[in-house]
């Protein structure tokens, strides 16, 4: 998997892969990031990157020029590293389609992930219409860039890639992988501020535990989250 991102602000990526399991999977080249600094792509003498909307309206605009040649630098990259072309551009909008474990699931399966982060009042359409495949949005909410949407699904992806996470399993059998939200966990000691972890968890009983998961799994959904168990 080669992550690619274009960004005005390369150090906050950088930062948010670079530890835990991300930061591993980096270092021992499970995934690959290729973060790029828009603005270095200005050809602006001052670097300018951004400017006033056309119909007027409040903040700045990123301009299309810096925003296509990191795009089409991201692109030679891939060319020079051979292998499958298979790309696909991912611009994080609010007004794309909501991020899921069901997206994440289908985008584990590219080769190279483009993701182009926006700021200020987002980056003008010519640009996008030229370059995007996927708009996609964390969430109903405005955050002031793309950054930490790219971020989130940066995790969420790397933990679908074969490999990355050392128990295969785990990602399995997570929360909204069947459809469900996953059951409780314990760990030691048994008994913590009076609360005793659950007698069937210590009976070595393989099948009444599965069952008693399930169960749970089911239970937790039905409280937390109906509208799982609605679509299923
Ligand atoms: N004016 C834009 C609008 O109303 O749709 C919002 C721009 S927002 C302040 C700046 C940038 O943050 C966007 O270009 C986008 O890249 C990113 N962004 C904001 N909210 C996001 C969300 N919920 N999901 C993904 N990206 C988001």
């Amino acid at each position: 998997m080669n992550y690619h991102v274009l960004t005005l602000f390369p150090e906050m990526i950088e930062q948010g892969m670079g530890h835990s399991i991300t930061g591993r999977a980096i270092k021992n080249e499970h995934i690959h990031l290729n973060v790029m600094n828009i603005r270095d792509f200005t050809e602006n003498k001052h670097r300018k990157v951004d400017d006033y909307p056309y119909g007027g309206g409040a903040g700045m605009v990123m301009q299309p020029q810096p925003v296509y040649a990191s795009y089409e630098k991201a692109k030679e990259i891939i060319q020079q590293q051979g292998g499958s072309k298979k790309t696909k551009v991912i611009y994080l909008t609010p007004q794309g389609r909501t991020f899921n474990q069901e997206i994440a699931k289908d985008l584990a399966k590219e080769e190279n992930l483009i993701f182009l982060c926006g700021h200020y009042e987002g980056i003008d359409e010519r640009v996008l219409e030229e370059i995007v495949d996927e708009n996609i949005s964390i969430g109903d909410y405005v955050l002031t860039g793309g950054e930490l949407a790219a971020l989130v699904m940066m995790d969420a992806i790397a933990r679908l890639v074969p490999e990355v996470l050392h128990n295969d399993i785990s990602a399995e059998i997570e929360s909204f992988s069947d459809g469900l939200l996953e059951y409780p966990q314990y760990t030691r000691p048994v008994e913590w501020h009076g609360k005793k972890v659950p007698e069937i968890l210590l009976s070595g009983h393989h099948a009444n535990i599965e069952a008693w998961r399930k169960e749970q799994s089911y239970k937790r959904t039905l409280e937390r989250r109906p509208d799982l168990l609605e679509n299923n």
